[in-house]
């Protein structure tokens, strides 16, 4: 799977749609490819922060990607991989907090 390929997958992804040899291509590339990862890591926290906002819920996207994550790790044993999505999702996440007191602040 090349970077196109995979940044057109990021939307089904995050909406659990991919399933068996997509899933485990995607997975595979975001493992290897640091610019894909990143790209995830933005789509998941518009996507989840976006509808975490609209139902008016407390922010918790931590449990948000955690569950995501899980879901996805239920199917392929990509433990591993996951569990380095997750780091560089928490460090998004914790670069997004930053940003948005730094724009509430200002
Ligand atoms: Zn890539």
């Amino acid at each position: 799977m090349n970077c196109k390929e995979a940044e057109k997958k990021i939307p089904a992804f995050l909406n659990d749609e991919l399933d068996g040899s997509d899933l485990a291509e995607f997975v595979e590339h975001i493992e290897e490819c640091p610019e894909c990862k990143e790209e995830l890591s933005i789509q998941f926290l518009v996507t989840e922060g976006m509808e975490q906002l609209e139902q008016g819920n407390n922010f918790n996207l931590q449990e948000a990607l955690v569950k995501t994550l899980d879901s996805a790790d239920d199917r392929i044993r990509v433990n591993r991989v996951l569990r380095n999505v997750l780091l560089w999702l928490e460090i998004a996440v914790a670069v997004a907090i930053v940003a948005a007191v730094v724009i509430v602040s200002m």
